[in-house]
């Protein structure tokens, strides 16, 4: 345990990946053998061959649920982090080995979890590809490993969370009342053409065209309707969708009278405002935090790290530093996160 100082506040960090050295291994596998995703191509290709030596080690790290992990929480001042299994997942697999990796990540985050359960919390990972078998396995999660909530990596093949094949999912969400981690995921094969041309896909650009387009395509295709207390977490500060209300709000009349979209209940400001919370990942930028905060709610937008893709306790003390009151910045690091995925932290408030 860290020891949090001064501080009357948990740093409790909402977007941090693992992946098993087994699934890191079968990605190895995809990219020899090619004809894959172009979007897993560019990034994993990057990051599995030329990305070794990077400061960061991002590929070392994300395979350590131990000892390493624990001494970067220690030195960024990170009380507790919220594990996933990072992108693309289960999604770029066939779907027998998909929903065999999501058992394999959740029975080794499971036991990380339970190694050290005042520094670990984990989302449950699943295969989109077989939504019956992830309604049980989020149930598995809730239930039999104690995981806060869902991690779904954006696309499953090019396909998206509105197609109602995958409502099994979010019905199961619903049900076990854990909220949904759509977590980004490079393009999807139609969408990723001009994007990476110009290698725009990956956390520059192409992560939040592909997760925003993810979670717009939900709002109007009335998932909310039919899931009103369905609750979605989205990383990146909403990826760019809060700096797009207003046109998002004035724009929907045409869109449904005009266009012939599908008429939903409420303005997608309003389901923004009931359905989702959104993180600060990889976005330690004061401006842009409190124009989320002012145009969603300070009960809306919880810290984030994005380790081991972001690891800088710079970002850190950017966050300690925003415009808050001392209770706003207690609900930014801790008491948001703890009432959205249900944490138990009695046992890391000493
Ligand atoms: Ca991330």
């Amino acid at each position: 345990m860290t020891g949090n100082g001064h501080r009357d506040y948990l740093r409790i960090a909402t977007e941090e990946a693992f992946a098993p050295p087994e699934v890191i291994s079968e990605w190895r596998g995809l990219l020899e053998r090619g004809d894959i995703d172009p979007g897993f191509a560019s990034l994993w290709g990057f990051f599995l061959t030329t990305r070794a030596e990077r400061p960061q080690n991002v590929v070392a790290r994300l395979q350590d649920l131990g000892e390493r992990r624990l001494s970067d929480m220690d030195f960024t001042g990170i009380d507790k982090q919220i594990i996933s299994l990072t992108a693309p997942g289960t999604q770029i697999f066939d779907t027998d080995r998909a929903t065999g990796i999501a058992t394999l990540a959740n029975d080794q985050l499971a036991d990380a979890c339970r190694a050290h359960p005042d520094r670990f919390a984990g989302l449950t990972a699943v295969a989109p590809q077989d939504p019956d078998a992830a309604a049980k396995e989020i149930e598995r999660g809730v239930t039999q490993l104690g995981f806060n909530g869902v991690i779904i990596n954006s696309h499953t093949h090019g396909e998206y969370l509105d197609n109602q094949k995958f409502w099994p999912i979010l019905e199961a969400a619903e049900a076990q009342d854990v909220p949904i981690y759509l977590h980004p995921n490079t393009p999807s094969r139609g969408l990723i053409g001009p994007i990476v041309e110009q290698r725009l896909d990956g956390a520059i650009y192409g992560f939040a065209v592909e997760t925003g387009l993810h979670l717009l395509r939900m709002i109007v295709a009335g998932v909310f309707d039919r899931f009103p207390r369905l609750r979605l977490v989205v990383g990146h500060l909403g990826e760019a969708l809060p700096f797009w209300l207003y046109r998002l709000d004035y724009m929907y009349a045409s869109r449904v009278s005009g266009r012939g979209g599908q008429s939903v209940e409420l303005l997608p400001s309003e389901y923004l405002k009931r359905n989702v919370w959104i993180t600060t990942s990889g976005m330690a930028w004061e401006p842009a935090i409190q124009f989320t905060r002012q145009v969603l709610g300070g009960d809306r937008v919880m810290y984030a790290m994005d380790y081991p893709y972001e690891f800088e306790a710079d970002e850190v003390r950017t966050h300690d530093e925003l415009a808050l009151t001392a209770g706003e910045r207690r609900e930014l690091f801790q008491g948001i996160a703890e009432r959205v995925f249900k944490l138990d932290t009695a046992a890391a408030k000493g």
